[in-house]
Protein backbone atom coordinates (compact mmCIF):
# COMPACT_ATOMS: atom_id res chain seq x y z
CA UNK A 1 0.00 0.00 0.00
CA UNK A 2 1.31 3.59 -0.74
CA UNK A 3 2.22 5.95 1.67
CA UNK A 4 -1.08 8.30 0.88
CA UNK A 5 -1.76 9.29 3.98
CA UNK A 6 1.28 10.88 5.51
CA UNK A 7 2.36 12.32 1.54
CA UNK A 8 -1.46 13.97 1.86
CA UNK A 9 -0.61 15.23 5.53
CA UNK A 10 3.44 16.41 3.90
CA UNK A 11 1.84 18.27 1.52
CA UNK A 12 0.05 20.60 2.79
CA UNK A 13 1.70 23.94 3.32
CA UNK A 14 0.13 27.01 4.99
CA UNK A 15 1.53 30.64 4.74
CA UNK A 16 0.62 32.40 8.14
CA UNK A 17 -0.55 36.23 8.01
CA UNK A 18 2.86 37.74 7.43
CA UNK A 19 4.35 34.96 5.78
CA UNK A 20 5.01 32.97 8.26
CA UNK A 21 5.78 29.34 7.93
CA UNK A 22 2.61 28.04 10.23
CA UNK A 23 -0.98 29.24 9.68
CA UNK A 24 -1.99 32.12 11.90
CA UNK A 25 -3.74 31.27 14.71
CA UNK A 26 -7.64 32.81 14.65
CA UNK A 27 -7.72 35.05 17.90
CA UNK A 28 -11.66 35.88 17.88
CA UNK A 29 -14.94 33.94 18.56
CA UNK A 30 -16.27 36.19 16.55
CA UNK A 31 -16.49 37.73 13.19
CA UNK A 32 -17.37 40.98 11.42
CA UNK A 33 -19.06 41.60 8.16
CA UNK A 34 -18.72 44.04 5.70
CA UNK A 35 -22.09 43.85 4.71
CA UNK A 36 -25.37 43.06 6.66
CA UNK A 37 -26.79 40.67 3.44
CA UNK A 38 -23.87 38.42 3.92
CA UNK A 39 -24.42 37.83 7.73
CA UNK A 40 -27.77 36.46 6.73
CA UNK A 41 -26.24 34.14 3.91
CA UNK A 42 -23.90 33.11 6.48
CA UNK A 43 -26.30 32.48 9.03
CA UNK A 44 -28.31 30.31 6.78
CA UNK A 45 -25.22 28.49 5.84
CA UNK A 46 -24.52 29.30 2.28
CA UNK A 47 -21.76 31.51 2.50
CA UNK A 48 -18.19 29.63 1.35
CA UNK A 49 -15.09 31.29 3.26
CA UNK A 50 -17.24 33.53 5.62
CA UNK A 51 -16.94 33.05 8.96
CA UNK A 52 -19.56 33.74 12.08
CA UNK A 53 -19.09 32.32 14.76
CA UNK A 54 -15.97 29.89 16.37
CA UNK A 55 -18.71 27.39 17.81
CA UNK A 56 -19.16 26.95 13.77
CA UNK A 57 -15.87 27.25 12.56
CA UNK A 58 -12.76 28.80 13.34
CA UNK A 59 -9.85 29.27 10.69
CA UNK A 60 -7.31 27.02 12.83
CA UNK A 61 -10.10 24.51 13.13
CA UNK A 62 -10.54 24.70 9.50
CA UNK A 63 -6.68 23.72 9.02
CA UNK A 64 -6.40 21.30 11.38
CA UNK A 65 -9.71 19.33 10.16
CA UNK A 66 -7.86 19.42 6.76
CA UNK A 67 -5.01 17.75 7.97
CA UNK A 68 -6.68 15.35 9.58
CA UNK A 69 -9.16 14.61 6.37
CA UNK A 70 -5.88 14.42 4.25
CA UNK A 71 -4.39 11.55 6.37
CA UNK A 72 -8.47 9.55 6.77
CA UNK A 73 -9.02 10.07 2.75
CA UNK A 74 -12.03 11.61 4.02
CA UNK A 75 -13.61 14.47 1.98
CA UNK A 76 -13.63 16.71 5.29
CA UNK A 77 -13.28 16.30 8.84
CA UNK A 78 -14.68 18.40 11.78
CA UNK A 79 -12.65 19.09 15.18
CA UNK A 80 -13.97 18.64 18.48
CA UNK A 81 -13.15 19.41 22.26
CA UNK A 82 -12.26 15.80 22.90
CA UNK A 83 -12.69 12.70 21.55
CA UNK A 84 -16.27 12.01 23.16
CA UNK A 85 -17.57 14.91 22.02
CA UNK A 86 -16.52 14.10 18.43
CA UNK A 87 -18.49 10.35 19.61
CA UNK A 88 -21.41 11.55 21.29
CA UNK A 89 -22.14 13.97 18.65
CA UNK A 90 -21.59 11.38 15.85
CA UNK A 91 -23.87 8.96 17.70
CA UNK A 92 -26.70 12.03 18.40
CA UNK A 93 -26.72 12.88 15.10
CA UNK A 94 -27.82 9.51 13.60
CA UNK A 95 -29.60 8.20 16.11
CA UNK A 96 -33.27 9.31 17.12
CA UNK A 97 -35.18 8.30 20.07
CA UNK A 98 -35.98 4.26 20.00
CA UNK A 99 -33.18 3.93 17.27
CA UNK A 100 -30.76 0.99 17.82
CA UNK A 101 -26.77 0.50 17.64
CA UNK A 102 -24.80 -2.31 17.09
CA UNK A 103 -21.50 -2.00 19.01
CA UNK A 104 -18.07 -4.31 19.82
CA UNK A 105 -18.35 -4.91 22.93
CA UNK A 106 -14.73 -4.03 23.54
CA UNK A 107 -14.38 -0.33 23.17
CA UNK A 108 -13.42 2.86 24.98
CA UNK A 109 -14.53 2.51 28.62
CA UNK A 110 -16.72 6.06 28.00
CA UNK A 111 -18.27 5.05 24.90
CA UNK A 112 -19.37 1.99 26.16
CA UNK A 113 -20.89 4.29 29.30
CA UNK A 114 -22.72 6.62 26.56
CA UNK A 115 -24.46 4.02 25.16
CA UNK A 116 -24.55 2.04 27.48
CA UNK A 117 -26.30 4.01 30.31
CA UNK A 118 -26.50 7.77 28.73
CA UNK A 119 -28.78 6.91 26.03
CA UNK A 120 -31.54 5.48 28.12
CA UNK A 121 -32.77 8.62 27.76
CA UNK A 122 -33.13 8.42 24.43
CA UNK A 123 -34.11 5.19 24.71
CA UNK A 124 -31.96 4.47 21.97
CA UNK A 125 -30.32 0.87 22.94
CA UNK A 126 -26.99 -0.92 22.18
CA UNK A 127 -26.25 -4.58 20.94
CA UNK A 128 -22.59 -5.08 22.47
CA UNK A 129 -20.99 -8.43 20.18
CA UNK A 130 -17.72 -9.59 19.72
CA UNK A 131 -17.31 -7.53 16.27
CA UNK A 132 -15.05 -10.29 14.96
CA UNK A 133 -18.04 -12.37 14.85
CA UNK A 134 -19.67 -10.85 11.50
CA UNK A 135 -22.74 -13.23 11.24
CA UNK A 136 -23.25 -12.22 14.76
CA UNK A 137 -23.23 -8.47 13.50
CA UNK A 138 -25.14 -9.52 10.69
CA UNK A 139 -28.04 -11.09 13.43
CA UNK A 140 -28.02 -8.30 15.57
CA UNK A 141 -29.28 -5.48 12.58
CA UNK A 142 -32.51 -4.71 12.97
CA UNK A 143 -34.72 -1.71 11.06
CA UNK A 144 -34.48 0.38 13.96
CA UNK A 145 -30.19 0.22 13.83
CA UNK A 146 -29.00 3.17 12.74
CA UNK A 147 -24.98 2.24 12.55
CA UNK A 148 -22.81 -0.14 13.18
CA UNK A 149 -19.69 1.04 15.51
CA UNK A 150 -16.42 -0.12 16.24
CA UNK A 151 -12.45 0.41 16.74
CA UNK A 152 -10.25 -0.31 14.04
CA UNK A 153 -7.91 -2.10 16.74
CA UNK A 154 -10.10 -2.05 20.15
CA UNK A 155 -9.60 -0.66 23.45
CA UNK A 156 -7.92 -2.72 25.66
CA UNK A 157 -7.75 -5.71 24.19
CA UNK A 158 -6.36 -4.76 20.93
CA UNK A 159 -8.74 -6.91 19.18
CA UNK A 160 -8.82 -5.96 15.17
CA UNK A 161 -11.70 -5.38 13.13
CA UNK A 162 -12.58 -6.78 9.85
CA UNK A 163 -13.38 -3.12 8.08
CA UNK A 164 -14.26 -4.39 4.68
CA UNK A 165 -16.47 -7.37 6.08
CA UNK A 166 -18.29 -5.15 8.28
CA UNK A 167 -18.35 -2.14 5.81
CA UNK A 168 -20.19 -4.78 3.04
CA UNK A 169 -22.82 -5.67 5.70
CA UNK A 170 -23.07 -2.12 6.57
CA UNK A 171 -24.06 -0.80 2.71
CA UNK A 172 -26.12 -4.28 2.67
CA UNK A 173 -28.07 -2.84 5.42
CA UNK A 174 -27.58 0.70 4.13
CA UNK A 175 -26.31 1.92 7.28
CA UNK A 176 -23.05 3.66 8.31
CA UNK A 177 -20.11 2.28 9.70
CA UNK A 178 -18.64 4.79 12.49
CA UNK A 179 -15.25 3.59 13.41
CA UNK A 180 -12.93 4.83 16.03
CA UNK A 181 -9.20 4.96 14.90
CA UNK A 182 -7.87 6.38 17.74
CA UNK A 183 -5.25 3.51 18.63
CA UNK A 184 -3.84 3.36 14.84
CA UNK A 185 -3.65 6.69 13.21
CA UNK A 186 -1.57 6.09 9.93
CA UNK A 187 -1.85 2.29 10.32
CA UNK A 188 -5.28 1.75 9.48
CA UNK A 189 -7.12 3.91 7.05
CA UNK A 190 -10.94 2.78 7.75
CA UNK A 191 -12.33 5.04 4.98
CA UNK A 192 -10.28 3.73 2.25
CA UNK A 193 -11.22 -0.04 3.27
CA UNK A 194 -15.06 1.24 3.70
CA UNK A 195 -16.01 2.91 6.83
CA UNK A 196 -18.23 5.94 6.87
CA UNK A 197 -17.05 8.00 9.41
CA UNK A 198 -14.32 7.73 11.51
CA UNK A 199 -12.88 9.24 14.80
CA UNK A 200 -10.06 9.73 16.68
CA UNK A 201 -9.59 11.19 20.04
CA UNK A 202 -6.63 13.56 19.34
CA UNK A 203 -5.60 13.43 22.70
CA UNK A 204 -3.67 10.61 22.30
CA UNK A 205 -0.83 9.70 19.07
CA UNK A 206 -1.89 12.32 16.88
CA UNK A 207 -1.49 15.00 19.66
CA UNK A 208 1.05 13.05 21.10
CA UNK A 209 2.39 15.22 24.25
CA UNK A 210 -0.50 14.28 26.54
CA UNK A 211 -0.67 18.25 26.80
CA UNK A 212 -4.69 18.57 25.75
CA UNK A 213 -7.90 16.78 24.87
CA UNK A 214 -8.93 16.57 21.67
CA UNK A 215 -11.02 15.12 18.51
CA UNK A 216 -12.22 14.80 15.25
CA UNK A 217 -15.22 13.36 13.24
CA UNK A 218 -14.14 12.44 9.60
CA UNK A 219 -16.66 12.04 6.74
CA UNK A 220 -18.41 13.39 3.55
CA UNK A 221 -18.85 16.63 3.35
CA UNK A 222 -22.87 16.79 3.29
CA UNK A 223 -22.31 14.73 7.05
CA UNK A 224 -19.89 17.05 8.34
CA UNK A 225 -21.74 19.95 7.32
CA UNK A 226 -24.63 18.66 8.43
CA UNK A 227 -23.15 17.83 12.12
CA UNK A 228 -22.46 22.03 11.89
CA UNK A 229 -26.00 23.09 10.91
CA UNK A 230 -26.92 26.42 13.33
CA UNK A 231 -30.54 24.76 13.53
CA UNK A 232 -30.16 21.04 13.84
CA UNK A 233 -26.36 19.73 13.85
CA UNK A 234 -25.13 18.01 17.16
CA UNK A 235 -21.57 19.37 16.86
CA UNK A 236 -23.03 23.16 16.88
CA UNK A 237 -25.75 22.44 19.31
CA UNK A 238 -23.78 20.32 21.83
CA UNK A 239 -20.89 22.78 21.69
CA UNK A 240 -17.92 20.56 22.36
CA UNK A 241 -15.38 23.30 20.08
CA UNK A 242 -11.86 22.99 20.35
CA UNK A 243 -10.06 26.09 20.93
CA UNK A 244 -8.18 27.49 17.81
CA UNK A 245 -4.90 27.81 20.16
CA UNK A 246 -5.13 24.29 20.72
CA UNK A 247 -6.15 23.46 17.19
CA UNK A 248 -2.90 25.04 15.89
CA UNK A 249 -0.45 23.24 18.37
CA UNK A 250 -1.89 19.59 17.69
CA UNK A 251 -1.81 20.55 13.91
CA UNK A 252 1.78 21.39 14.27
CA UNK A 253 2.36 18.00 16.73
CA UNK A 254 0.68 16.03 13.34
CA UNK A 255 3.64 16.96 11.46
CA UNK A 256 6.12 14.50 13.34
CA UNK A 257 3.13 11.83 13.46
CA UNK A 258 4.71 9.44 10.75
CA UNK A 259 8.00 9.49 12.80
CA UNK A 260 6.26 8.23 16.09
CA UNK A 261 4.06 6.21 15.01
CA UNK A 262 7.00 4.28 13.61
CA UNK A 263 9.05 4.34 16.76
CA UNK A 264 5.77 3.56 18.96
CA UNK A 265 5.40 0.32 16.93
CA UNK A 266 9.03 -1.07 16.33
CA UNK A 267 9.54 -0.12 20.41
CA UNK A 268 6.46 -2.05 21.22
CA UNK A 269 7.32 -5.03 18.59
CA UNK A 270 10.14 -5.37 20.26
CA UNK A 271 9.31 -5.80 24.05
CA UNK A 272 6.01 -7.54 22.85
CA UNK A 273 8.66 -10.30 21.09
CA UNK A 274 10.69 -10.11 24.43
CA UNK A 275 8.38 -10.83 26.94
CA UNK A 276 6.52 -13.54 24.84
CA UNK A 277 10.01 -15.14 24.39
CA UNK A 278 10.29 -15.21 28.53
CA UNK A 279 7.38 -16.58 28.44
CA UNK A 280 4.34 -13.89 29.71
CA UNK A 281 1.19 -13.69 28.27
CA UNK A 282 1.51 -10.61 26.42
CA UNK A 283 -1.45 -9.10 23.90
CA UNK A 284 -0.25 -7.44 20.48
CA UNK A 285 -1.55 -7.95 17.55
CA UNK A 286 2.10 -7.91 15.81
CA UNK A 287 2.59 -11.10 17.04
CA UNK A 288 1.42 -14.28 14.94
CA UNK A 289 -0.16 -15.53 18.27
CA UNK A 290 -2.09 -12.75 18.23
CA UNK A 291 -5.98 -13.79 16.90
CA UNK A 292 -6.17 -10.49 14.81
CA UNK A 293 -2.78 -10.25 13.28
CA UNK A 294 -3.65 -11.61 9.73
CA UNK A 295 -7.19 -9.35 9.05
CA UNK A 296 -4.48 -6.51 10.49
CA UNK A 297 -1.77 -7.48 7.97
CA UNK A 298 -4.21 -7.44 5.31
CA UNK A 299 -6.13 -3.86 6.18
CA UNK A 300 -2.42 -1.95 7.68
CA UNK A 301 -0.15 0.08 6.23
CA UNK A 302 2.87 -1.96 6.92
CA UNK A 303 6.06 0.76 7.08
CA UNK A 304 4.05 2.25 10.46
CA UNK A 305 3.91 -1.72 12.14
CA UNK A 306 1.62 -2.69 14.80
CA UNK A 307 1.21 0.08 17.11
CA UNK A 308 2.27 0.85 20.30
CA UNK A 309 -0.11 -0.83 22.47
CA UNK A 310 0.58 -3.96 24.16
CA UNK A 311 -1.13 -5.62 26.89
CA UNK A 312 0.39 -8.20 29.64
CA UNK A 313 -1.03 -10.46 32.37
CA UNK A 314 0.54 -9.72 35.47
CA UNK A 315 -1.04 -12.88 36.89
CA UNK A 316 -3.05 -10.60 39.47
CA UNK A 317 -4.29 -6.81 40.53
CA UNK A 318 -1.54 -6.70 43.20
CA UNK A 319 0.92 -8.13 41.08
CA UNK A 320 0.00 -5.26 38.21
CA UNK A 321 0.00 -2.90 40.72
CA UNK A 322 3.35 -3.77 42.61
CA UNK A 323 4.81 -3.98 39.06
CA UNK A 324 3.88 -0.61 37.73
CA UNK A 325 4.31 1.38 40.57
CA UNK A 326 8.36 -0.15 40.06
CA UNK A 327 8.05 1.14 37.08
CA UNK A 328 7.33 4.47 37.37
CA UNK A 329 9.84 4.55 41.02
CA UNK A 330 12.49 3.14 38.00
CA UNK A 331 11.96 5.87 35.57
CA UNK A 332 10.77 3.62 33.01
CA UNK A 333 6.98 5.53 32.74
CA UNK A 334 4.05 7.01 34.03
CA UNK A 335 1.31 4.87 36.01
CA UNK A 336 -1.48 6.62 34.14
CA UNK A 337 -4.30 6.17 31.84
CA UNK A 338 -4.12 7.32 28.32
CA UNK A 339 -1.60 6.59 25.27
CA UNK A 340 0.30 7.90 22.47
CA UNK A 341 2.40 10.03 24.50
CA UNK A 342 6.62 10.10 24.22
CA UNK A 343 6.93 8.27 27.72
CA UNK A 344 5.36 5.04 28.58
CA UNK A 345 2.36 4.67 30.11
CA UNK A 346 0.57 1.73 31.79
CA UNK A 347 -2.62 1.19 33.53
CA UNK A 348 -4.68 -2.10 34.86
CA UNK A 349 -7.71 -1.35 32.48
CA UNK A 350 -10.30 -3.47 34.71
CA UNK A 351 -9.90 -1.11 37.31
CA UNK A 352 -9.36 1.96 35.32
CA UNK A 353 -10.30 3.10 31.65
CA UNK A 354 -12.29 0.21 31.46
CA UNK A 355 -13.86 0.13 34.73
CA UNK A 356 -17.45 1.32 33.28
CA UNK A 357 -17.60 -2.36 32.42
CA UNK A 358 -19.51 -4.28 34.59
CA UNK A 359 -17.29 -7.23 35.89
CA UNK A 360 -19.10 -9.90 34.33
CA UNK A 361 -18.65 -8.94 31.24
CA UNK A 362 -15.19 -7.77 31.46
CA UNK A 363 -14.37 -11.44 32.47
CA UNK A 364 -16.29 -12.28 29.46
CA UNK A 365 -14.21 -10.24 27.06
CA UNK A 366 -10.90 -11.62 28.87
CA UNK A 367 -10.53 -8.59 30.41
CA UNK A 368 -8.19 -10.20 33.59
CA UNK A 369 -7.69 -7.85 36.38
CA UNK A 370 -4.16 -8.79 36.29
CA UNK A 371 -3.83 -7.03 32.65
CA UNK A 372 -1.87 -4.10 32.20
CA UNK A 373 -2.07 -1.73 29.38
CA UNK A 374 1.33 -0.32 28.05
CA UNK A 375 1.65 2.59 25.73
CA UNK A 376 5.17 2.35 24.57
CA UNK A 377 7.16 5.13 24.20
CA UNK A 378 9.52 6.70 21.95
CA UNK A 379 12.62 5.42 23.98
CA UNK A 380 15.76 5.41 22.06
CA UNK A 381 17.70 2.14 23.84
CA UNK A 382 14.63 0.17 24.06
CA UNK A 383 16.64 -2.98 24.82
CA UNK A 384 17.85 -1.06 27.90
CA UNK A 385 14.31 -0.43 28.73
CA UNK A 386 13.20 -4.55 28.38
CA UNK A 387 16.31 -4.84 30.36
CA UNK A 388 14.99 -2.94 33.16
CA UNK A 389 11.10 -3.92 33.15
CA UNK A 390 12.69 -7.81 33.16
CA UNK A 391 14.69 -6.78 36.04
CA UNK A 392 11.32 -5.72 37.81
CA UNK A 393 9.48 -8.59 37.03
CA UNK A 394 11.83 -10.81 38.05
CA UNK A 395 12.01 -9.27 41.58
CA UNK A 396 8.61 -9.07 42.10
CA UNK A 397 8.72 -13.41 40.63
CA UNK A 398 5.85 -12.35 38.15
CA UNK A 399 8.86 -13.70 35.19
C1 LIG B 1 -9.31 8.27 24.88
C2 LIG B 1 -10.21 7.60 23.92
C3 LIG B 1 -11.46 8.15 23.62
C4 LIG B 1 -11.97 9.40 24.30
O1 LIG B 1 -11.24 10.52 23.94
P1 LIG B 1 -11.13 11.85 24.85
O2 LIG B 1 -10.24 12.71 24.02
O3 LIG B 1 -10.53 11.44 26.15
O4 LIG B 1 -12.50 12.37 25.00
C5 LIG B 1 -12.23 7.50 22.69
N1 LIG B 1 -11.83 6.37 22.09
C6 LIG B 1 -10.64 5.82 22.37
C7 LIG B 1 -10.26 4.56 21.67
C8 LIG B 1 -9.79 6.40 23.29
O5 LIG B 1 -8.61 5.82 23.58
Amino acid sequence: MSDNASNNLQDLQYFGEYGGVNPSISDSSTYTFVSAKTMIDTFEGNTEGCYLYSRHSSPSNLHLGEALAAIEGTETANVTASGMGAITAVILQLCDTDDHIVSSRTIYGGTYAFMKNFLKKFRIGTTFLDITDIQAVENAITPKTKMIYCESVSNPLLEVANIKALSQLAKKHSIPLVVDNTFSPLTIAPAKLGADIVIHSLTKFINGTSDCVAGVICGTTEFCLALKDVNSGAGMLLGSTLDSLRASSILKNMRTLHLRIQKHSENALFLAKKFEEDGLRVVYPGLESHSGHEILKEQMNIQFGFGGLLTIDAGSLENANALMEMMQAQKLGYLAVSLGFYKTLFSAPGTSTSSEIPMEEQIIMGLGDGLIRFSIGLDNDIQRTYEMMKSCMTKLEIL
